[in-house]
């Protein structure tokens, strides 16, 4: 593919990035540039990790091809996801079902491996709102921006009879 360039290469398969690859990882920065640098280091990073799941993705497509005689000519990485490249259509139907089947199969396994474990016994509910988003809900940062949201709690408590 045209304006692509070569990042790797893993069992003769050549992975290769699209020039405007960079738009989705300025695009993942920039999602998390409220958090400063560390926050746009963080966005970028996420979406490399993504990208990597990608192109575990068409290599399960691209390997299962080349055990069916099907030479790969490459996996180029686009922003909207991979290509991975046969040379030719698979000649048998279940071929190339198998093929098709070879790269959700890896996100299956990817998604396995990167689950954590399921906890040992239920959260009670009141721990879980105790500390969403990082804020215990008794905080009084917590409490100082609630309050004007809440009609009651903006009028003096003396006044909500
Ligand atoms: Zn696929």
């Amino acid at each position: 593919m045209k304006w692509s360039w070569p990042i790797a290469r893993f069992a003769g398969i050549d992975v290769k990035i699209h020039a405007t690859f960079i738009l989705i990882v300025v695009l993942g920065a920039l999602q998390w540039s409220a958090f400063g640098l560390p926050g746009m280091a963080f966005g970028a990073m996420l979406i490399l990790a993504l990208f990597l799941c990608v192109t575990l993705h068409e290599f399960g497509h691209g390997l299962v091809a080349q055990r069916f005689g099907i030479p790969v000519r490459e996996i180029v990485l686009l922003p909207i996801g991979g290509v991975a490249a046969l040379t030719r259509n698979p000649s048998k139907p279940l071929h190339e079902l198998l093929i098709a089947a070879a790269g959700p199969a890896v996100n299956v396994e990817l998604a396995v491996v990167v689950s954590p474990p399921a906890p040992q016994r239920a959260i009670p509910a009141e721990q879980c709102f105790r500390h969403i988003d990082g804020w215990p809900v008794n905080h009084p940062r917590r409490t100082d921006l609630a309050r004007p949201l809440h009609p009651l709690q903006a009028t003096p408590p003396f006044a909500q009879m």
